[in-house]
């Protein structure tokens, strides 16, 4: 059985920074038979609901910036993604909620010291521990273009 580590808000968790969720049926159901094992790097760093951060292009290399504070927000979310992967080498498939400064895999936006979009492909802090350790990774929303559900056949 396959074991994927996912973005809690992708399951209904109300993790997300203002409190709400991204439940995804659709994914879900994709994924029956599968065990899912849930994270949310933010809320265990942060809290929720909490200030937004972006993902910001330093010279130090990138590091996730408080919208509010402006302080380097990445070390904890960093930390919790090692400390998740080192509890769960089970773990085969990744499935991170798209956009997300943690979780985005090809999909966070990255800006540079002035703030101006440098590059909205890029990859959140938390995929790229799972990109590192060589687990196949998804944006939840790829994910589900690359495997469409088959055609119900007579409708
Ligand atoms: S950090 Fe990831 S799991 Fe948590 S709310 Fe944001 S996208 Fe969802």
């Amino acid at each position: 059985m396959r074991k994927v580590a996912i973005s809690a808000c992708l399951l209904g968790e109300r993790c997300r920074y203002d409190g709400t969720d991204n439940r995804d049926r659709k994914l879900l159901g994709k994924l029956e038979g599968m065990e899912l094992i849930p994270f949310c790097p933010e809320h265990h760093c942060f809290g929720t609901p909490r200030p937004t951060m972006d993902l910001v292009e330093t010279e130090e290399g990138i590091k996730a910036i408080s919208n509010v504070t402006g302080g380097d927000l990445s070390p904890c979310v960093r930390r919790y993604a090692r400390e998740f992967f080192d509890a769960h080498p089970e773990v085969d498939l990744y499935i991170g909620k798209d956009r997300s400064p943690s979780c985005g895999v090809c999909s966070a936006r990255l800006y540079d010291r002035s703030r101006t979009l440098a590059d909205d492909e890029a990859r959140g802090l938390m995929a790229e521990e799972a990109v590192r350790r060589g687990i196949e990774s998804w944006d939840a929303e790829s994910f589900l273009d690359a495997h469409p559900s088959p055609p119900i056949l007579g409708s």
